[in-house]
């Protein structure tokens, strides 16, 4: 059997061709609608199922620093509004972060210092109002800005939304090469005055160069579903100590070495497995509940179930529940790089690489894109 040459192929014409449909894409597709372009998105699976929907759906706002944070506050902003008109699912109902030491009460407290109003903060019976903790818990803060989606619904109804404004979705048509001007494709060409490259973590595949030079690897995270526990609402997204290692914002408080010193003797396997224990609600009730961090060019298949229960664990006592009925697990892999949370390269003319090289794309990447296109178009 021989395949069809590539040229025999029909040919699309338009404005702006993006190569991947998670919200990185999605969001140069929501912005280039709004200055009226023309866009073809081109997707090599017949729906988005990478990082974008096996995330916690988590609009981490608050926890950002340096260009992260100026793109979370633009992108919250675009969330509430595309919610509302793309018909999907959002919660504005903050974060709490639970305290159950001295020194991540510290952390908190200087973190308001820095933050103001975007930081409240919580005695225990303040945390106990909001979510159910364990008997450990002893302080907590608030950080109201922080929203929570679905992944696996808002993702779909963006691509929808999109979809009825014109934008032309090429499912199951893997992007092979990237010029100035045009993407090539299995099932034929694409031109365009502009190209987005929006693959997450396959960044490599295409740019082995760029990606080699920022250091991006892969980044494989494990996730479960539970139960909800109590039979209690848990509105606020969940964090705890563990999170506090893991977000910029949190990162110049000078009691932070304290918590870590102290996580890194009572936990050091779970330290070192990158734990960041943090839950969100879903729509129906369930927790989606991580995470653990494995970083790599390539990486094994294979998860680790005593990695699973030891979060499980940790969740429970977190909750101040007993054990977790788990309905699904699942595992997650992002692009990472050490320095910088964003891969924004113009290896050709016209042509845009953007990958978000920590885990914060829900968080960022509708923030993002606008720069993104202000610069491409200009
Ligand atoms: C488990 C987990 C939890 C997370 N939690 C959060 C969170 O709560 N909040 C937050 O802000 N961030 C979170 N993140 C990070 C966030 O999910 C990612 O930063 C974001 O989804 C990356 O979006 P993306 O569009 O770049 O990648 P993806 O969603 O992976 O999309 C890339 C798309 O490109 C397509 N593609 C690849 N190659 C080609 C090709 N050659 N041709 C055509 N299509 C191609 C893929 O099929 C895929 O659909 C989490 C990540 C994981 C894995």
């Amino acid at each position: 059997m021989t395949s069809a040459p590539l040229l025999a192929r029909p040919r699309e014409r338009t404005d702006v061709v993006i190569v991947g449909a998670g919200i990185v894409g999605l969001a140069h597709a929501v912005d280039a609608v709004r200055r009226g372009l023309s866009v073809v998105v081109v997707e090599r699976d017949d729906h988005a199922v990478g990082a974008s929907v096996r995330n916690f759906g988590h609009g981490c706002f608050t926890a950002q620093d340096g260009p992260a944070l100026d793109y979370a506050l633009a992108a919250r902003d675009a969330w509430v509004r595309l919610a509302k008109e793309a018909g999907f699912w959002l919660r504005e109902c903050g974060t709490v972060v639970v305290a159950r030491a001295d020194d991540e009460r510290a952390v908190l407290e200087e973190f308001r210092e820095r933050r103001g109003d975007q930081v409240r903060l919580l005695d225990r019976a303040g945390v106990e109002a909001r979510v159910p903790v364990g008997e450990d818990a002893v302080a907590g803060a608030w950080l109201p800005l922080d929203i929570r989606v679905d992944p696996r619904e808002a993702v779909h109804a963006l691509a929808a939304w999109l979809a009825g404004r014109g934008v032309r979705f090429l499912w199951g048509t893997a992007a092979l090469t990237i010029e100035p001007g045009l993407v090539r494709t299995g099932r034929g060409d694409v031109t365009a005055g502009a190209v987005v490259l929006a693959v997450g973590h396959d960044v490599d595949r295409h740019f082995p160069d760029l990606a080699d030079e920022a250091g991006v690897v892969r980044c494989a995270l494990q996730m479960v579903r539970v139960r909800a526990p109590l039979g209690r609402a848990v509105d606020p997204a969940v964090f705890s100590g563990f999170s506090l290692l893991r977000y910029r914002g949190f990162g110049g408080c000078p009691s932070l070495p304290a918590v870590r010193a102290r996580l890194e003797a009572d936990h050091p396997d779970l330290v070192a497995a990158g734990l960041n224990l943090m839950l969100t609600q879903r729509p129906d009730g369930d927790l989606t509940l991580g995470d653990t961090h494995l970083y790599g060019r390539t990486l094994d298949p294979f998860s680790t179930e005593a990695l699973d229960e030891a979060v499980l664990d940790q969740a429970a006592r977190l909750l101040g529940t007993g054990p977790l009925k788990v309905v699904e697990r699942w595992r997650g892999v992002y692009a990472a790089a050490p320095e910088h949370d964003f891969l924004v390269e113009a290896p050709a003319p016209g042509v845009r690489v953007v990958a978000v090289t920590s885990g914060v794309g829900m968080t960022t990447a509708l923030g993002l894109a606008p720069r993104v296109l202000d610069d491409l178009l200009a």
